[in-house]
């Protein structure tokens, strides 16, 4: 159940509100977010109890949520969240792509990537400077220099940079350098990370878990949430089933799914979804067909010197391609690419609604 709060409730209104609330032994998380202030129950009000609640003048409405997530939930906010990042609207009638290699590995791999973006038309770039890898033996990432590398390629073709984080050590690191922060798959039920991501102000991209249902990874978006931090991207990164034909199963349904449960822009992967070059393509056209906000694809422009996932990194000509079918697609589906967006006033108006 979700309290929304009159914007001109007095502070002794709302006090008494949590003292009533108290007393009938409720737990209440408040909360600001989206320009409302909530309170957040985690269990309902009964009939009585609502009726004594309802009488406090600080209360705009009540919402009953009868799920576990609550701010997450379209029950609560049923228009889509959008917000921009450096003047480019994520979610609404946006299509965002984001590109690059899994792992940046040196200067010239990434501008030579950053540069082939941009003339693309491309507006976000990709790369992990802090890799969660299966084997401690294998290439970790160059850290900060990473870091460093990525954020000086963006700056120079006007570019966003989204890299994951991978540890609470590094939130302030990592926010330095990145417009959106990720969150592995491997992180996503790391939930005092999720808290401390949800106190900052810049976007998380959370990924889906590779062994979560939707329900775990809405209560993971709900997290960051609870703590104030409304700028979420939830994406569908493939997950673990018993077919290992490929490298993981891209569960295309959860996305109509999470959009029909959740306000959240949902964008895909379908790099890490499938694992394989060749099934990239078409499962990122599927993702665009099933009603994504956005899709993530790894790009090498040496895929076979990668190093790590250059078997489900595109070549950088191969994605030119991708694009050119991308862009097709989010037309017909009377919506638009970011290398299509003209970034005028108006439209940028109509497309993010903050
Ligand atoms: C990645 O995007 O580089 C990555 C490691 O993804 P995931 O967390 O989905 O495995
Ligand atoms: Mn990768």
């Amino acid at each position: 159940m979700i309290i929304s709060l009159k914007p001109d409730a007095s502070d002794h209104e709302k006090e008494k509100l949590f003292e009533q609330l108290h007393l009938l032994e409720h737990n209440c998380f408040y909360t600001g977010i989206y320009g409302q202030q909530s309170l957040v129950l985690s269990k309902s009000l009964n009939a009585d109890e609502l009726k004594a609640i309802s009488a406090s003048p600080a209360i705009l409405k009540i919402t009953p949520v009868n799920k576990e997530y609550k701010l997450a939930s379209r029950t609560w906010k049923d228009s889509p969240t959008t917000f921009s990042v450096k003047g480019q609207c994520i979610g609404g009638k946006a299509i965002n792509i984001i590109a690059g290699p899994c792992s940046v590995e040196n200067e010239s791999q990434i501008f030579q990537t950053a540069e082939y973006l941009h003339k693309l038309g491309i507006k976000f770039i990709r790369g992990g400077a802090y890799k969660p890898r299966t084997s401690p033996y294998s290439f970790q990432g160059l850290g900060k220099e990473g870091l460093r590398l990525i954020r000086k390629a963006a700056d120079e073709f006007d570019l966003r940079v989204v890299t994951e984080v991978i540890d609470s050590s590094l939130i302030d690191e990592i926010y330095e350098y990145a417009d959106i922060l990720q969150v592995g798959s491997r992180n996503m039920q790391n939930f005092f990370f999720l808290k401390q991501l949800g106190k900052i102000d810049k976007p998380i991209l959370l990924k889906r878990g590779m062994a979560s249902k939707v329900e775990e990874w809405l209560n993971a978006a709900e997290y960051i949430l609870s703590e104030g931090n409304g700028k979420i991207i939830l994406c569908e990164r493939g997950i673990k089933t018993f077919d290992n034909s490929m490298r993981n199963t891209m569960d295309i349904g959860a996305i109509p799914l999470v959009k029909h449960l959740s306000h959240l822009p949902v964008f895909a992967d379908p790099s890490h979804g499938t694992g394989r070059r060749n099934m990239v393509g078409p499962m990122a056209l599927a993702a665009i067909a099933a009603g994504a906000d956005g899709i993530m694809i790894e790009i090498h422009p040496n895929p076979e010197k990668a190093l790590s996932d250059g078997t489900q990194s595109l070549y950088l000509e191969q994605f030119k391609d991708l694009v050119e079918k991308m862009d097709k697609l989010a037309a017909l589906s009377g919506r638009l690419t970011d290398n299509q967006v003209k970034i005028v006033t108006t439209q940028k108006t109509e497309l993010c609604v903050e």
